[in-house]
């Protein structure tokens, strides 16, 4: 199988290629095969970025809202047109099965560019009077924006940072995540044929390196980073001396709560959405299931029972639900984890094995008696590990649940009405759910608290992180001063 593209950049509207640079390897998790070879940009393609991103964003922002709104749909329109094809390679890129990709990632790139689309044209500043004075304010773009991707979500990720960056009229260099290079290509590719300026939206390959040295770029105004808490750290205080504008969305390790009186197979499916989708690598799982004691045995013998379908397989037949893990490495670092938790103490109730199969597969897996210390309940494991933790007060469960340095999301299944709301309302997390998991529509904020991030993507919201507003003070009448 071959995905490799035309060329490893996309800079001012045209493929680029540069062979000094680092070679990056595409592999296809489902059977470790080199699907494409690329190179990791060189200072001189970054500055070949740079430099067209910035000539770029001026002719884009010197166009109305309405015309980059058109620019947007029309890419739209293009995505759903091929969304066969880029699910395809979003598959080839990451592992993830066709029977999720042909519904999720070219389909929510395409959602985030006709949501931002549309709102291009409604951008605007307020009027605010002061008797006969009165102030007016602009909406402004930042100017070149950086994005810079994780590999689980590569098609959503360049959508979901490129689509409000441009509706406000910002430039952006998008850096995707050196193990899943391929997608962003083909998003860079389509904004392109849909109309928009060269040099409005660039891809370079580059592993972390690359991502540092445009995030200390003088040129570069914002930074939107989607990868490790650790990461994040780095990124964000390379950022600071800067002063830029910055969005971070990063790492978790969400608690869902499941009490007694909720309905155990919506439960059930919420915690395999939250913990086995994408084979587990999603950033907003909800990992610590808490379980109240009375429902604890129906609840784990329908888990393990619904677990235990999943069909484990080829990606490419539409038949599979559950693929491999993204990379050997991914894959090694996940069965690191299940043997932690054996070691200390929790029970194996599902799985816990790779498969005997080629690729990166890890069996879908499920502790029982997990305790707030174990290693498994406190660190982001990122594959598909779910561990169950009892619990017995409503009181006792929300400080257990938000005793964790992350907050990204959280999620509670009951059916008293007003005990879902109040602890929705105690959960230290960014986004929450309540008798459902892991739904992000491009209409509703999406991001983290504490140390999952900082800023929101999706929703209105996303616009006040790829712009500013510039306040403008009217005199009307003769100015006075003291002498
Ligand atoms: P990672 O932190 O290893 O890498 C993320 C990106 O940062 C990559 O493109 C990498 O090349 C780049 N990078 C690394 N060092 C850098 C540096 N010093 N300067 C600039 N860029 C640098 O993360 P990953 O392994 O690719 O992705 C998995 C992580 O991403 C998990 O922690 C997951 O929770 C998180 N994630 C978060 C969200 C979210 O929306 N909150 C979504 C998906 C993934």
């Amino acid at each position: 199988m071959r995905a490799q593209p035309t060329a490893s950049h996309f800079i001012n509207g045209k493929y680029v290629e540069d062979t000094e640079g680092r070679e990056i390897e595409c592999i296809y998790p489902a059977t470790g095969e080199v699907v494409a070879k690329l190179h990791s940009a060189t200072p001189a393609i970054i500055e070949q970025a740079l430099e067209s991103a910035r000539a770029g964003q001026k002719i884009w922002a010197a166009m109305t809202g309405t015309e980059r709104g058109r620019v947007l749909r029309k890419a739209a329109l293009i995505i759903e047109e091929r969304n066969h094809e880029l699910s395809v390679l979003e598959t080839l890129d990451t592992g993830k099965p066709l029977s999720e990709t042909l519904y999720v990632d070219a389909t929510s790139g395409r959602e985030a560019l006709e949501y931002f689309g549309g709102l291009a044209g409604s951008l605007t500043g307020e009027h605010i009077q002061l008797g006969q004075d009165w102030v007016y304010t602009v909406r402004e773009p930042l100017g070149v924006c950086v994005g810079i991707g994780a590999w689980n979500y590569p098609t959503q990720i360049a959508c979901w940072k490129g689509a409000p960056a441009l509706a406000c009229g910002n430039a952006m260099i998008f850096k995707p995540s050196e193990t899943t290079p391929i997608c962003a290509l083909k998003v860079a590719e389509i904004l392109h044929e849909a109309g928009l300026p060269a040099g409005v939206y660039n891809v370079v390959q580059g592993y972390g390196d690359v991502g540092a040295a445009l995030v200390g770029d003088a040129r570069v105004d914002k930074v939107s980073l989607t990868g490790s808490v650790p990461t994040g750290r780095k990124v964000y205080a390379a950022a600071a001396e800067g002063m830029k504008h910055v969005t971070m969305e990063l790492g978790g390790k969400s608690p869902m709560i499941v009490f007694d009186d909720a309905d155990i197979e919506d439960a059930v499916s919420g915690a395999i959405l939250g913990n086995f989708y994408s084979s587990g690598q999603v950033c907003s799982n909800g990992t610590r299931v808490f379980v109240q004691k009375g429902i604890k045995k129906a609840f784990l013998k329908r888990l393990k029972e619904r677990t235990e379908q999943a069909v484990m397989g080829d990606p490419m037949d539409e038949a599979t639900n559950f693929g491999p893990m993204v990379s050997a490495n991914q894959m090694n670092i996940v069965l690191g984890y299940i043997d932690k938790g054996v070691e200390e103490g929790a029970k194996l109730i599902s799985g816990g094995k790779m498969a005997k199969r080629d690729g990166f597969f890890v069996e879908p897996t499920i502790f029982a008696d997990v305790t707030d210390e174990m290693t498994i309940a406190r660190e982001e494991i990122f594959g598909p590990v779910l561990s169950v933790l009892d619990f017995e007060t409503e009181e006792d469960v929300i400080a257990r649940a938000n005793d964790t340095e992350f907050g990204l999301a959280a999620g509670v299944f009951t059916n008293d009405l007003t005990r879902a709301h109040r602890v929705a309302a105690a959960f230290e997390a960014g986004t929450c759910y309540i008798n459902t998991y892991n739904l992000a529509p491009v209409e509703a904020p999406f991001g983290g608290s504490k140390a999952s991030g900082v800023g929101r993507e999706n929703s209105k919201e996303a616009i006040n992180h790829y712009s500013q507003v510039k306040s403008i003070y009217v005199a009307m009448g003769p100015v006075e001063a003291p002498f």
